[in-house]
């Protein structure tokens, strides 16, 4: 068998037209485009390249996007204020912290102090309850992103295996609940660092996620023929031949388990240009529901 490959790139491009136009729609109605306001702070590389191309991603759709760039030495109380001052501000609808923070041991106080109706990225712990508990809710992008995939390419999920390798906040946990909730229906199993025999829970799996960080988790022994593989692991691997000394690979051994699944996504190029086509999604959303809100027509849940 040779696996039919889910084409990131492809759904992406889809899924940021379909904002662009709802995006457009909103600004014909109201006067104004959906807003996100973006804080960065501190001068990782890393981290100012994924705000800069999320910034690009929002001008091509017709979002205005507004950064608060801070120094690395901004303590606690800074970024509380800027939330606080993105929380208050009635033209931004979205808000993006980027992390990791110079000081992670804040993320959770600065997360939590966001306005839940504003966190286009999912993560306040509002947020994350209303998922667990199947109520509407800003869901994290890349979940968000491989649902979407999943539906669109036509992936049965009621009744299906699932295996979740990874149980991070951010991926590995909200997909397993996504993939448990009504209407996915699937049957679903986490695997994590202490589970006792992986390989004996993947061969099971209709349905594999791989997000574990770790390139090769994932071996052509360990799927069942058939099944399909998200593959959601971005690992940097040294790599000489390459002008910038590394190569992008996933968590799944791509050639050996395309030759067995029956769909995979490549790395690059599957699960990773959904996350910002989701956070485009998310914010030109955040923006209808608080003006539905405004508007009289419900309170402003996420
Ligand atoms: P994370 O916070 O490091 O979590 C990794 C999870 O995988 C943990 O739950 C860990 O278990 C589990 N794990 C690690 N090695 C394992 C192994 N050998 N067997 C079984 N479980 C194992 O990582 P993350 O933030 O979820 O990200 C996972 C990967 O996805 C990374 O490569 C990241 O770069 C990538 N990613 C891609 C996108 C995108 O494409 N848009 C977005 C987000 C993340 P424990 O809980 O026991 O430690």
């Amino acid at each position: 068998m040779t696996a039919r490959i889910l084409d990131g790139k492809a759904l992406a491009a889809e899924l940021r037209a379909e904002a662009a136009a709802e995006a457009a729609a909103f600004s014909a109605e109201h006067g104004r485009a959906p807003g996100l306001g973006v804080i960065l702070a501190g001068d990782d590389p890393a981290s100012r390249s994924y705000v800069t191309a999320k910034e690009k991603a929002c001008a091509e759709a017709g979002i205005r996007s507004r950064e608060v760039l801070l120094p690395a030495s901004a303590g606690r109380a800074r970024l509380l204020d800027a939330v606080a001052e993105l929380n208050a501000a009635d033209g931004i609808d979205g808000i993006l912290v980027q992390l990791p923070l110079p000081d992670p041991s804040l993320e959770d106080e600065i997360i939590e102090a966001m306005d839940p109706a504003k966190d286009v990225d999912g993560f306040h712990p509002a947020n994350a309850g209303r998922v667990a508990l199947g109520l509407p809710a800003f869901v994290p992008c890349t979940p968000a992103g491989i649902m979407e995939m999943l539906r669109r390419a036509g992936v049965p999920t009621a009744g299906a295996e699932a295996v979740v390798v990874g149980r991070s906040r951010i991926v590995g946990r909200p997909l397993s609940i996504l993939l448990s909730r009504k209407g996915a229906d699937a049957t679903v199993t986490v695997c994590h660092t202490r589970t006792r025999d992986l390989a004996a829970h993947t061969r099971r799996a209709d349905i594999l996620v791989a997000a574990a960080g770790r390139p090769g988790t994932i071996a052509a022994d360990m799927v069942k023929p058939g099944a399909v593989v998200i593959d959601v692991g971005v690992n940097r691997v040294p790599d000489a031949t390459r002008a910038r000394g590394y190569r992008l690979e996933g968590d799944v051994d791509f050639a050996g388990v395309s030759a067995v699944a029956s769909a995979i996504t490549p790395v690059p190029g599957g699960v990773g240009p959904l996350t910002i086509a989701m956070l485009l999604k998310n914010t030109v959303e955040a923006a209808r529901r608080r003006r539905a809100a405004a508007a009289g027509k419900g309170a402003v849940r996420p």
